[in-house]
């Protein structure tokens, strides 16, 4: 039951990849989304295929399940007609429950989604010009709590399975009709990322939904992983983005093993302004992180680290901030663009957005001293669209037990 388990204490960093057991549904079948090839293959064989049918078996039944999208063994056309049953009575092919779907005006599409343990999270669409982002989340709720931020405010959390955060983007592509279809022959020759030009509305995945995506490395990993399997569902690690508040610990790790590209909440820069409004800057300081961002696995110019920066009136926007902002990067000789995020306020929330003009003179000192710092637009703002806010709407908390809230945390990281 490791997977549903409540989050370790923040800080706590597991480097030894610990092996995930599969949560038992009641009917005894076990959901094959989330398991890679060799996983597929062992439970085959460990309810009575011998090794090489079990290899053979996995081999197709994954190239069903995550690059066909297939949802039900009898859609299975390679495999022998009277072994489908035989599947359909021990296995099966999940997806999140879908408890609310959203179309915004813009096209932003948002989905309140549940585990089958009954715990909401949620998963956000933004379809843009020249690409279609997928927001998913990585758990239920936050164990960090930045204060600008209303996932911060969960108190429940858990990581959500490997089978969970790739269910997300499976589930997208039910929702775009976006599975391949047609000849089943062709797998060899699509290398990862073959669907970037295809007119696919989904393009790009951000790791920037709920929760911490470091704190829950390993499922993130294996979730995305199948994602960039080219006979699953082929999106090329170029396409990804993981964004983190800052565990430094993990950062090379995923780098390393999952190679996506980086985005950074980096918010402030001094230690009091940062302290504040992300707390894990108290264990893992600017310097520390920028250090970690500079020896990022795979960062180049050609793939730059995203510094995602909120922007919140009166507390880090002045001109003084924006140049410091600068001298850092400049000091850290890193490849990197800044994203300001007008903040997106919320009910209780001690802040206010900047000013689109502070904004905009912001970003201009950036901008010149040759630093690409857009602003991003608001999206899907008709519907809540802002990640850590849907889930939320029916759970308003008082400013008092926001407090409560927030001291407890802090008292977790030390
Ligand atoms: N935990 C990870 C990823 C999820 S948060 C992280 O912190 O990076 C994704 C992004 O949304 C972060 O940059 C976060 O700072 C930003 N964000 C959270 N709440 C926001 C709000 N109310 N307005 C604007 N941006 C917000
Ligand atoms: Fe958690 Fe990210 Fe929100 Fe901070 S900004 S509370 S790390 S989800």
């Amino acid at each position: 039951m490791a997977d549903t388990n409540l989050m370790p204490i923040p800080g706590h960093i597991d480097p030894v990849p610990v092996a995930r057991e599969i949560t038992p549904r009641a009917d005894g079948r076990i959901d094959l989304i989330g398991l890679p090839r060799a996983r597929i293959a062992e439970l085959f064989a460990h309810v009575g295929l011998d090794a090489k049918q079990a290899k053979l078996r996995a081999k197709q039944v994954f190239h069903w399940l995550y690059h066909r999208g297939v949802t039900d063994f009898e859609a299975m056309t390679d495999i022998a007609k009277t072994m489908r049953p035989w599947l359909t009575e021990r296995f099966v092919i999940g997806r999140p429950e879908v408890i609310e779907a959203q179309h915004s005006t813009d096209g932003t599409r948002k989905w309140l989604l549940r585990t089958a343990d009954g715990h909401d999270f949620e998963m956000v669409f933004i379809p843009d010009a020249d690409r279609g982002t997928l927001c998913v989340s990585s758990q239920v709720g936050c164990t960090l709590n930045c204060r600008f931020c209303h996932t911060g405010t969960m108190r429940l959390v858990r990581n959500l399975t490997a089978g969970e955060i790739v269910g997300q983007v499976m589930l997208a592509r039910d929702a775009l009709g976006e599975w391949p279809k047609g000849r089943m022959d062709f797998a060899e020759e699509e290398d990862e990322g073959s669907y970037s030009a295809d007119g696919r509305l989904l393009t790009n995945i951000v790791m920037m939904g709920m929760g911490e995506p470091l704190y829950n490395f390993d499922n993130v990993r294996d979730a995305l992983k199948l994602v960039m399997d080219g006979d699953g569902l082929a999106l090329s690690r170029r396409r990804i983005t993981l964004s983190t508040s800052g565990v430094v610990p993990m950062m090379a790790r995923c780098g390393e093993e999952v190679g996506v590209n980086l985005a950074v909440s980096l918010h402030a820069v001094t230690k009091d302004v940062r302290d504040e409004i992300v707390p894990i800057n108290r264990k893992y300081g600017i310097e520390e992180l920028l250090a970690a961002c500079a020896a990022y696995p795979g960062a180049s110019n050609a793939r730059r680290i995203t510094f995602e920066y909120v922007m919140l009136k009166d507390k880090n926007d002045s001109d003084e901030d924006a140049r410091e902002l600068v001298r850092l990067i400049r000091k850290y000789k890193l490849p990197a663009k800044v994203n300001l995020i007008p903040f997106n306020p919320w009910p209780g929330t001690p802040y206010e957005c900047s000013t689109p003009e502070r904004i905009r003179r912001f970003s201009e000192t950036i901008f010149e001293a040759g630093i690409s710092a857009p602003v991003r637009t608001p999206r899907g703002r008709d519907i809540d669209a802002a990640c850590g806010q849907l889930k939320t709407a029916a759970e308003k908390k008082s400013r008092a037990e926001l407090e409560r809230l927030w001291a407890e945390k802090q008292a977790q990281l030390g």
